[in-house]
């Protein structure tokens, strides 16, 4: 179920130089929604995950999350607030074991006094319980994939952007993927999801987003956007 409005740009525009990334963006999300965040290579998509997030930060417009202007506070700070994204390519410590991992995102968070249950819950949610002395390096993709979201999970988000999490995995990893963010959806957490893998973008999601070339052009129910010539034309390329 979906509950009132919980993040909300308005109008953002992201340049690079002259490049405009991002031109006059505008993109809700819901509490406990699932949306889908589709578009071409090079259409803005971790742009805008950037400037949600605060890795980046909007040259025009407004980022507002739980009615609080957030589009000037640095990362750490949303991550309290409960905005938190997830990278497309995973950045583990490399010399921490998995347990270890989990303590950093922790200590940004602001619950580091509770560090060994929250770790081994997020774990045991992720299913890395038996891994968690484990190095890194000793992860095949998927589990790291895992790990990542487990430091999502200690964040407690209530919004989590997911920039292409299941990229190179076989369909089988793919289902365990979905089913785990389907399992964080279910405990009321909002979940942008960026995908390519359209059978897993369109199962997940309530609303589909598409982007081209920085722009928004269509948002709404998956079906009907699916079926918009101009996303055809412009996206899946009919
Ligand atoms: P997507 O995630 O949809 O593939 P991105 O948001 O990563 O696209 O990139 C959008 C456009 O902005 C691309 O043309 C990319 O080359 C450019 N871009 C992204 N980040 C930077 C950066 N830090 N400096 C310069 N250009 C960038
Ligand atoms: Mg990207």
């Amino acid at each position: 179920m979906t509950g009132p409005l919980l993040f909300r740009a308005e109008r953002i525009a992201k340049r690079f130089g002259g490049f405009t990334a991002l031109d006059s963006v505008d993109f809700e999300v819901s509490a406990g929604e699932r949306v889908g965040l589709i578009g071409p290579n090079g259409s803005g998509k971790s742009t805008l995950v950037g400037c949600a997030s605060g890795s980046l930060r909007n040259n025009e417009g407004a980022i507002w999350f739980e009615g609080r202007r957030i589009d000037r506070l640095s990362p750490h700070k949303r991550v309290r607030a409960g905005l938190v994204r997830s990278f497309q390519l995973p950045r583990p410590f490399r010399g921490l074991t998995i347990a270890e991992n989990l303590r950093v995102p922790l200590f940004f968070a602001g619950r580091a006094g509770r560090d060994s249950r929250a770790i081994d819950e997020a774990l045991d949610f992720v299913g890395l319980s038996a891994r968690r002395d484990t190095m890194p390096a000793d992860l095949t993709q998927v589990d790291l994939r895992k790990l990542d979201l487990a430091r999502a999970t200690v964040a407690e988000p209530r919004l989590l952007f997911v920039d292409e999490a299941m990229a190179g995995l076989s369909q089988s990893e793919v289902d365990e993927i979905l089913a785990l963010l389907m399992r964080m959806n279910a405990r009321g957490v909002a979940i942008v999801m960026i995908e390519h893998i359209m059978r897993a973008v369109t199962s997940f999601s309530q609303r589909l987003v598409v982007l081209v070339a920085g722009r928004k052009i269509a948002d709404g129910d998956p079906t009907k956007v699916l079926a918009d010539a101009d996303v055809q034309r412009a996206y899946l390329g009919e």
